[in-house]
């Protein structure tokens, strides 16, 4: 079994990062600035902001943090964001999902300014994902792409891992992962196949794929039945038992395959916020030149 070294990867993406931001603000005197935005306290989603504010800062970016009251009404968390919209001083607007069961999570992320929409989750975004024609024109245009995803393609494309004309299948439909990663590999000329929870022969169709991406959120579900020989498994699952987080795959069970996987934790995870960090300084070099 080999190893995608997901925090490696991610660790070497946040160096070459902080280079280009101190260089931004000895020429300009100016840094990115990143709102975070978290309703309530779920104590998850708490865990996620801080790490998200502590990458910010080791990097050089600003980060201004917005905690709202669980009963806030959506009015006021509608509020925030179009002021944020009209502060030159942020550059991109993270609102930490979910938002509290009474919340329509929608209505929020519509009003996020689509050049400040650094998580790609606004449907102008969307949008122009899904009418790319290929990889060269997501990265060139001024598209936003959701964190997770573009944090899959880089590690595929670090760890030189053909996509070309390769079948790939991923497993969940989610907005913030399956859809918008299977439109990145169909732009890379891959062979996709969605799958979610009604498909029939899952295992089936797990052994013809060069690929597996799995996003799930069911602890070890992907075992030996699922793959063989040869094949890459992307883990996307962050799943706690017991106070120790585990993926989506039966790592244990599949160890001795000649199989090329991202731990967890240590593999998607820590990309997700780096493809965060470089939305948001993409978002600072969008926003400034308009000016
Ligand atoms: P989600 O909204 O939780 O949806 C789960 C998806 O899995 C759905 O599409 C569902 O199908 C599908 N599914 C459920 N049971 C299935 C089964 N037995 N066979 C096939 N498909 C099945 O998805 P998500 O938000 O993408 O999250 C998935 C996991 O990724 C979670 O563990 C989450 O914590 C993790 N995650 C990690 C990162 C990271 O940075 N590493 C980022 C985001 C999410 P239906 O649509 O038919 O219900």
């Amino acid at each position: 079994m080999e190893l995608i070294d997901g925090t490696r990867i991610s660790n070497n993406k946040r160096t070459r990062l902080k280079e280009k931001i101190d260089k931004i603000r000895l020429e300009t005197g100016k840094v990115p600035g990143l709102a975070t935005i978290l309703v309530g306290n779920d104590h998850a989603s708490q865990i996620y902001i801080n790490s998200k504010i502590k990458a910010c800062k080791d990097v050089g970016i600003k980060s201004f943090h917005y905690n709202l009251d669980l009963n806030t009404s959506q009015a006021n968390i509608i509020n925030l964001i179009k002021n944020l919209n009209k502060d030159s001083s942020i550059d991109g607007i993270l609102l930490q999902l979910p938002l509290p069961y009474n919340q329509n999570a929608r209505n929020c992320i519509n009003a996020i300014n689509p050049l400040k929409d650094v998580d790609g989750l606004n449907p102008f975004n969307v949008g122009l994902l899904n009418i790319s024609k290929n990889w060269d024109e997501i990265v060139k245009n001024n598209i936003f792409v959701p964190c997770t995803p573009l944090g899959i393609m880089n590690l595929l494309h670090l760890s030189n891992i053909i996509i070309n004309g390769k079948t790939t299948i991923v497993i969940g439909r989610s907005n913030l992962v399956g859809k918008p990663l299977s439109t990145l590999l169909l732009a890379n000329n891959a062979t996709v196949i969605m799958a979610h929870s009604k498909t029939k022969n899952l295992q089936k169709l797990c052994k013809i794929a060069d690929i597996i991406v799995i996003a799930v959120g069911k602890p070890k579900f992907l075992d030996k039945n699922f793959i063989n020989d040869g094949v890459v498994i992307i883990d996307v699952g962050i799943n706690r038992i017991t106070n120790k987080i585990c993926g989506d795959v039966n790592i244990d069970l599949i160890k001795d395959m000649k199989i090329t996987i991202t731990p967890v934790p240590g593999g998607v995870g820590p990309m997700t916020i780096t493809m965060l960090l470089e939305n948001t300084l993409k978002a600072f070099n969008i926003n400034r030149t308009k000016k």
